[in-house]
């Protein structure tokens, strides 16, 4: 990765991921200073080069630039929230998983403390860290991303998004939700080949291509909800809903499981019952876009 390897770095906590981040850094070249809450996490890194700081506020005193890589917010606040330690002028770069209230709330206790803050989120898992493969995410003022993207390109693909805090949050579910969505959607077809003796490799690449093909209607289908209108140019949703009925009668009929397909069509029901059963899909964004109360 191409990195400004004279750039000190201090990275708190030393977890699977926290020790991939240390790492990354020192094969980059960078003078790394570490700390962590059971000092001996540190052995491995410190036999790479790395300083193992004694305590907490010599660690943060000791880089330009420190990431925080720990467990959860409550563990953040816990660590860092205490009155002597001094973080003023600190640039912190929490890396730490969570959602976007805590991160925006993180954020103006790190501000209000006269730190610089910048929130991140990790789309990968420790042995890619380093590699183009790690992607990723920030948001917070754009200047301090851009005074240390040089420094964090050690770590992977870095992406910035935008000023509000909350948005690597916000991406970062966002993509677990079409990760598992696509997985889910694989799993129900592949239960329902294998009543008929066809296996998961079979119909694996059957898959791919479809979830390819799908992936392809993305940017047309956003500018009909960015645009909020919805008109049924290849399907309405009521056709679709038919199918929805043919997928779960399958399901049943083969014995395998039928709560997804049985929830998408709840809420294409519930589209069609509103007036939409004559638009496109994409009009469904209203179900998912308000909480259903029970
Ligand atoms: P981990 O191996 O369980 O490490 C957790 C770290 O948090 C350890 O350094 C631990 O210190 C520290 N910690 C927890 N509570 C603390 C407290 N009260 N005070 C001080 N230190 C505390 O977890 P991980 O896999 O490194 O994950 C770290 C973060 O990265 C999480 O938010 C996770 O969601 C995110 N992430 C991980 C992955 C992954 O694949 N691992 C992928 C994406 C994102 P001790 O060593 O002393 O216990």
């Amino acid at each position: 990765m191409n990195s400004n390897p004279e750039t000190a770095v201090t990275v708190i906590g030393l977890g699977l991921m926290g020790q991939a981040l240390a790492s990354a850094f020192l094969r980059a070249g960078h003078p790394t200073t570490v700390w962590n809450r059971t000092a001996s996490k540190a052995d491995p890194l410190v036999a790479q080069g790395a300083r193992l700081a004694p305590t907490i506020g010599d660690a943060l005193k000791a880089s330009s630039l420190t990431i925080i890589c720990l467990t959860d917010y409550l563990a953040m606040h816990e660590l860092l929230g205490a009155n002597d330690i001094e973080l003023h002028s600190t640039m912190l770069i929490n890396l730490t998983s969570g959602d976007s209230t805590q991160a925006r709330e993180a954020a103006q206790w790190a501000e209000q403390r006269g730190a610089h803050y910048l929130e991140g989120a990790i789309m990968a898992i420790p042995p890619t860290i380093g590699s183009a493969e790690a992607v990723i995410l920030h948001s917070g003022p754009q200047s301090d991303f851009e005074t240390h993207k040089s420094t964090l390109d050690a770590l992977g693909t870095v992406t910035y998004l935008g000023a509000d805090h909350g948005l690597a949050s916000l991406y970062d579910v966002a993509g677990l939700a079409m990760m598992w969505s696509v997985l889910n959607a694989w799993l129900q077809g592949t239960a329902l080949l294998r009543t008929a003796g066809v296996d998961a490799a079979t119909y694996a690449p059957f898959a791919q291509q479809i979830a390819t093909v799908v992936a392809e209607w993305l940017p047309g289908y956003a500018e009909q909800i960015d645009s909020g209108s919805f008109p049924a140019e290849v399907s309405a949703l009521e056709t679709d809903a038919r199918a929805m009925a043919h997928l779960i009668e399958e399901s049943e009929a083969v014995g395998v499981n039928a709560e997804l397909p049985k929830l998408i069509k709840t809420m294409a029901d519930r589209a069609i019952a509103a007036g939409h059963g004559g638009e496109q899909y994409p009009v469904l964004i209203e179900e998912f876009g308000k909480p259903r109360n029970h």
